[in-house]
């Protein structure tokens, strides 16, 4: 199937309220013109070069969601493009966006990235952590948080999968409840292509899918 029959297929079956990101690694801008053609309204890239050459060719028509691991050197050119960064997990990181955002005067919205599968290699901050990390970050005036993302651990058995991502919308909850000045629990970030099923019976309202709109990566 084509890349537009994939998109088409896909937004139909999802539920009003779930917002779709089309996760472009390694996609050439043409592939990615034509998921936006077919109805995608938010790219989401993990490197920024990928995303620069990209963005020359689709522009601002749709937004641009900052779903790889941030390093620091790059939060300057980051945040002049993208219109959400899902992967913050450090205080380090978040106030190099806001050192940067003031520079430029945006108001950057975040996703708090949590280690939901607790894997010691893996970025993100562990669950029992995440409270804390979004108070220390609340204060900081060019960043909003706007949610939680997560990845959960690539192979293992669903049961274990579904684990993972209850915790995160428990957690999640219990945040949003919290009401913390400046925080706005609005979106939980979970699911791929071979689990966005999943993620969205757990609570998932963003998913962010590529294989399944662009085809198998090479
Ligand atoms: C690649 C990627 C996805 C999408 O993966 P697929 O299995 O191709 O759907 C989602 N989120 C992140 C952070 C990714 O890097």
């Amino acid at each position: 199937m084509s890349i537009a029959e994939n998109v088409k297929q896909l937004l139909a079956e999802l539920t009003e309220g779930v917002k779709l990101v089309a996760a472009a690694k390694t996609r050439t801008p043409d592939e990615i013109a034509e998921a936006v053609e077919a109805g995608i309204g938010i790219i989401g890239e993990n490197y920024l070069q990928e995303a620069e050459k990209a963005y020359q060719e689709v522009g601002s028509k749709v937004k641009w969601h900052f779903i790889g691991h941030l390093q620091k050197n790059k939060v300057k050119k980051a945040v002049a493009l993208f219109d959400m960064i899902e992967t913050v997990d450090s205080v380090e990181l978040a106030a190099e966006i806001d050192k940067r955002c003031s520079q430029i005067g945006k108001i950057m919205p975040v996703l708090i990235e949590i280690n939901s599968g607790r894997e010691a290699q893996k970025a993100g901050v562990y669950p029992e952590n995440a409270e804390q990390l979004i108070k220390d970050i609340t204060g900081m005036e060019n960043i909003q948080v706007m949610g939680l993302m997560t990845m959960g651990p690539a192979t293992i058995q669903e049961e274990e999968l579904r684990a993972c991502l209850r915790e995160t919308k428990a957690l999640f909850d219990s945040i949003r409840k919290a009401a913390m000045p400046n925080i706005e629990m609005k979106f939980l970030s979970m699911g791929m292509t071979d689990s966005y099923k999943i993620a969205l019976e757990e609570g998932a309202n963003m998913v962010r899918i590529g294989s399944r709109i662009f085809g198998r990566r090479g």
